[in-house]
């Protein structure tokens, strides 16, 4: 029989977005549950091609691969655990989520135990230098995590001792009761949800198949990143349950703060201080780059706050492109600690300077600006 077309089964247009398939799901899902359709063969058909659809649909991956090949792009047991498998049944990516969110985790899935349980996701901050940063580095790092156990390679059976399915919940892990109206779900008192039975726990890990372990790390951090920038390390989280695959390990960057530099974006920042005859007469000073020292140019009549852009000196995404820039901002130094003898200089000079207003460029707009602004005043 040839398979129904996912967004048709869902009621979707194709392009829909994450939000309408799940809402989509949600609704169907629940109309079709077969805790509401008492023993409906139809339902319980309708419903497991709902999960089924939703399994690919909503997993962005998935829905990539259906879109380009359709069907195709999963067949040959390429489908994740292999779908259906009884209403509520194993394999469904999302399921459990969903349905503890509609029903506050009561009903749907029973046998979902089986199924594979990625490990956890972990995540480990880290604080580097902005040097480092914008450089890259490399980083040993050191974290503590669930690991296979290595006595028993994830079984959780002691070497030469059996594992069976329990008995007890015929190795789904749970145990469906039917309470008046409502099938109620609780997990295995027997085998505690894993649907095994272990003849002889692992000592080492006693009989989890996983142990607490540190392992080190050695991270490389590519040149340009940011503080709150993420680096995934595939398959370095948490062991997965019964030998599953492991979870992802997530390096989360932090940037120190820098004496001299401030970044924004691809650009660096800089305050320099030059002394107010510099300013007035031009001159060169050095200033700092990641690279080493640098000349720059301060032309005469300078005022403070001047921005002066050194480009290609600033940072480069870890996505490529250009370099942003260094802009340092020269800032006017009132000298301090002066002399009797300097302090005369200073008035000659305060003297020559009086009344000249072609001395002070910016004096006679912002007295303009005071007058506006008291006569703007009086008037409201
Ligand atoms: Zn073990
Ligand atoms: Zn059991």
């Amino acid at each position: 029989m040839a398979k129904k077309d996912y967004y048709e089964v869902l009621d979707l247009q194709k392009g829909a977005s994450e939000n309408d398939i799940k809402r989509a799901y949600k609704r169907l899902a629940s109309k079709h549950h077969p805790d509401k359709n008492q023993g409906s063969k139809d339902a319980e058909e309708k419903f497991k091609e709902i999960n089924e659809a939703y399994e690919v649909l909503g997993d962005a991956e998935k829905r990539a691969a259906y879109d380009q090949y359709g069907h195709a792009a999963f067949e040959q047991g390429g489908g994740a655990g292999g779908f259906g498998g009884g209403f509520g049944g194993g394999g469904f990516g999302g399921f459990e989520d969903i349905f503890s969110e509609m029903f506050g985790g009561g009903f749907g899935g029973g046998g979902r135990r089986n199924r594979v349980v990625r490990g956890d996701d972990l995540r480990y901050d880290i604080e580097i230098s902005l040097e480092e940063a914008v450089k890259g580095c490399k980083k040993d790092i050191r974290i503590s995590t669930l690991a296979e156990c290595d006595t028993c390679h994830g079984s959780g059976a002691e070497k030469g001792s059996k594992v069976e399915t329990c008995s007890h919940c015929h190795g789904s892990g749970r145990i469906r009761r039917q309470q008046g109206f409502f099938v109620t779900e609780a997990v295995c008192p027997s085998c505690h949800g894993s649907g095994k039975k272990i003849e002889k726990p692992c000592k080492s890990c006693h009989g989890d198949g996983r142990v607490q372990k540190a392992k080190n790390l050695s991270v490389t951090i590519p040149a340009g990143v940011d503080t709150g920038n993420q680096l995934r390390l595939s398959g370095e989280g948490a062991a997965g349950e019964n030998g599953a695959p492991a979870g992802d390990l997530y390096v989360v960057i932090h940037v120190r703060e820098h004496d001299i530099f401030e970044r924004d974006g691809s650009n660096l920042y800089c305050e320099v201080p030059i002394s107010f005859t510099m300013a007035a007469l031009g001159g060169e000073i050095e200033v700092p780059t990641l690279d080493g020292k640098l000349k720059l140019k301060i032309p005469a009549e300078t005022q403070t706050g001047k921005l002066f852009r050194v480009r290609g000196k600033g940072v480069t995404s870890p996505r490529g492109g250009y370099a942003g820039d260094l802009i340092c901002k020269v800032v006017i130094e009132t000298p301090v600690a002066l002399n009797d003898e300097q302090k005369d200089l200073l008035r000659k000079l305060e003297e020559s300077l009086e009344g000249k207003s072609q001395h002070r460029p910016q004096q006679e707009g912002f007295l303009d600006s005071v007058k506006n602004f008291f006569s703007n005043l009086g008037k409201n």
